[in-house]
């Protein structure tokens, strides 16, 4: 048996109330124990003089016992040993509640460590309850560990030694010895062991650091293993090649951009070639993903197959499917939308249509990944707005057919460091041009003292026939956050300002039938006003409408103020995007200028990334990556740069880690492999 794979009972010490307790941090094997890391230090190691510690802060301090202690009793239960020291500047007390027996152990005239906090009390000046001991107890990092009720961090620790002196040599190392001698990294051992128990500030940045590097380099590796199969593989479809689908090109209602060209000619190439397409198209919104994805469709109508395109909402969804029959009006390619709101007989219609092969593109939501949706032939399969998706639910999809090709569209183009840990099984298009003619939209960051002049400038864009976008970040009031709702600006709009226009709302928590009439009614000019949350965030295409206000503005991420931003300027009229914040800071305002100074999507998601991290920004989890135990995906992007580089040396040079020093690397790999649910695996 593995003996890292034991539980924690099997430890000294550990009995059934204590383990109880371990097992509600999530640990149950030494293992899980031993990568169990503190979730901060404190740092102990330097000496202060009483002088300079401020009041009410911890401090570590060298002092002299200057007389006996004395013990004073207070109330009943309550005792106070106090002894009077000097760090040889100044005279001060160390003082502890209720803990008489330390009294023998001070003597007068030894020195020794004490760290705690310096409080004042009347006009002494006191350290209370310190820990006191020699420098090498004492003055040191001390680990901090996230704790449960009834364990405490003292406890915690002690199991976690003794869980390290058992065992740590347990423990395997996974980084080639090639690595790890390049980059001079301390043993595996030695980086866990220093993670708990760091010497100096020195040992424990390179202790870390050697962790996050295997930890990127595990999952790059699998990420690089799952791309490389898809290359490799022989086993996807080859469709015709034909000049068919350049002549839809021709005749499109509009001349295709140069970058829109060039990402349909590689599609293209992928589909008539026989391994399966694994692409991801990333383009700033407006750049026109749809039209590329409405020809590769085309081509696989061409060659006998049918389409599925999976978009995250439903408004999305029957956007795609309106337009994907203009566009197809002329070609006999019969469209049709799958979506949850739909009635049952019609969606038992719908999918025995799909399975018949009476329907050649299947549109719809999530509904598409349902066990019931059969398809006859399913060969090309499209994700739209890709961040929204995980690469499970993609995966899904993808067994709906006999290793289709993949093509996944996104409007959050991110760099390509993180592209290739997110993406990193896919190859990627970059369509980095917009279509000529889009007039630029002028950007204002305002406050809140502007919302009446906002309104006016409503008003004239009204008169002159324009619709208008407003969006907010909640739906109903909410008392603790003091937001204005998007019900409240309705009934505001409604009610008073905008009385004489139709104004109209939309949110999440609708019936999907009353979003649809909404946003019909919106396209068609029957609403003039929208007030929205972020549902209308993606994707829609009104060309009317060129005013997007948003309130509270500091509660979005920037790439998604860019996206709202994206829902104007999209016809003939010059458009505005006015972003109202709540309340001034400086991060703020750097936000709203990277807004204003920047159109270009590629930058602004950096700058998200950089002011949100990528939690926010991105999730891991969303994305179906596991996520890091120590790594930040930002903060160690240097990290990950240099693993990147040894990743893809590592697989060029042993494509299924089958040599001896990548053993170990293998097998967290395939660990790895196995919770992204991919079906590959190294044996
Ligand atoms: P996105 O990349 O944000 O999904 P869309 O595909 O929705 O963008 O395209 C935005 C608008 O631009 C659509 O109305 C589309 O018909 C139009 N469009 C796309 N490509 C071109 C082009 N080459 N020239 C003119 N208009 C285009
Ligand atoms: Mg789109």
């Amino acid at each position: 048996m593995d003996e890292l794979k034991k539980s924690v009972k099997e430890l000294h010490g550990v009995g059934e109330k204590t383990y109880e307790k371990i097992k509600r941090l999530k640990l149950k094997t030494i293992e899980d124990l031993i990568w169990y890391f503190p979730k901060e230090y404190e740092d102990r190691s330097d000496y202060i003089k009483l002088r300079e510690c401020p009041l009410n802060a911890k401090g570590t301090f060298y002092v002299e016992i200057l007389e006996e202690p004395v013990i004073q009793s207070h109330r009943k239960n309550m005792d106070i040993l106090k002894v009077a020291v000097t760090d040889g500047e100044s005279r001060f007390f160390l003082s502890w509640f209720n803990q008489n027996y330390l009294k023998n152990r001070l003597r007068v005239g030894y020195k020794y460590t004490v760290n705690g906090k310096l409080v004042q009390i009347g006009r002494e000046l006191q350290i209370t309850n310190p820990i006191i001991g020699t420098k090498e107890e004492i003055a040191k990092i001390q680990a901090v560990y996230g704790l449960t009720e009834g364990l405490g961090n003292k406890e915690l620790k002690k199991i976690i030694d003794k869980a390290l002196e058992q065992y740590l040599v347990y423990v395997k190392d996974m980084v080639p010895k090639t690595i790890s001698e390049k980059y001079g990294f301390m043993s595996i051992e030695g980086a866990i062991y220093t993670m708990h128990n760091p010497k100096d500030r020195d040992s424990l940045i390179r202790a870390r650091n050697r962790l996050v590097f295997q930890e990127f380099l595990s999952l790059q590796t699998a990420i690089f293993t799952v791309r490389n199969r898809n290359t490799l593989n022989d086993f996807g479809i080859q469709y015709e090649a034909e000049d068919e689908s350049l002549k839809f090109i021709e005749n499109l209602p509009f001349k295709l951009t140069e970058a829109q060209k060039k990402v349909y000619l590689e599609i293209k190439e992928d589909m008539e070639s026989k391994t399966q397409m694994n692409r991801l198209v990333q383009g700033d919104v407006g750049s026109g993903k749809t039209v590329v994805v409405v020809i590769a469709m085309y081509k696989a109508f061409l060659s006998g197959y049918q389409s599925a395109m999976m978009a995250p909402t439903e408004i999305l969804a029957r956007q795609h499917v309106e337009s994907l029959n203009e566009f197809y009006s002329d070609y006999g390619v019969k469209v049709e939308l799958l979506i949850g709101s739909l009635k049952e007989s019609e969606k038992k219609d719908v999918l025995n249509r799909l399975k018949n092969g009476d329907i050649d593109i299947l549109v719809g939501t999530h509904a598409l990944i349902q066990d019931l949706v059969e398809f006859k032939n399913l060969g090309l399969v499209i994700t739209d707005e890709q961040h929204r998706f995980g690469v499970k639910q993609r995966a899904v999809l993808e067994k709906k057919g006999d290793s289709p090709d993949i093509l996944v569209m996104t409007a959050t183009p991110i760099p390509r460091t993180l592209s290739l840990i997110f993406y990193g099984d896919l190859d990627i298009s970059i369509i980095d041009e917009l279509p000529p003619g889009r007039k630029e939209i002028e950007t204002y960051a305002v406050g809140t003292e502007m919302v009446s002049r906002i309104n006016s400038f409503i008003i004239k864009q009204l008169e002159e026939g324009r619709q208008i976008y407003v969006v907010s970040p909640l739906i109903e009031e909410n008392e603790v956050l003091d937001l204005k709702s998007a019900e409240k600006i309705y009934s505001e709009f409604k009610n008073h300002v905008f009385k004489d226009y139709s104004v109209g709302l939309l949110h999440g928590k609708m019936k999907a039938s009353e979003k649809d009439e909404i946003m019909n009614d919106f396209k068609s000019g029957r609403i003039q006003i929208i007030v929205s949350t972020t549902v209308i965030e993606v994707g829609v295409n009104v060309p009317n409408a060129n005013v997007m206000v948003v309130y509270n503005a500091e509660r979005f991420g920037l790439a998604q103020l860019h996206q709202l931003r994206g829902r104007v300027g999209r016809g003939e009229y010059q458009s505005y995007c006015i972003f109202i914040n709540e309340g001034q800071n400086k991060i703020a305002r750097e936000r709203m200028r990277v807004l204003q100074d920047t159109t270009d999507g590629f930058k602004i998601s950096e700058k998200d990334l950089e002011l949100r991290g990528p939690g926010e920004f991105l999730g891991v989890r969303q994305h179906g990556l596991p996520s890091f135990k120590l790594a930040n995906i930002i903060l160690d992007l240097p990290i990950l740069k240099l693993v990147q580089k040894e990743a893809e040396i590592l697989i060029k040079d042993d494509p299924n880690l089958i040599k001896p020093e990548n053993f170990y690397l293998r097998k967290e790999v395939n660990s790895i492999l196995k919770e992204i649910k991919s079906d590959i695996s190294l044996n």
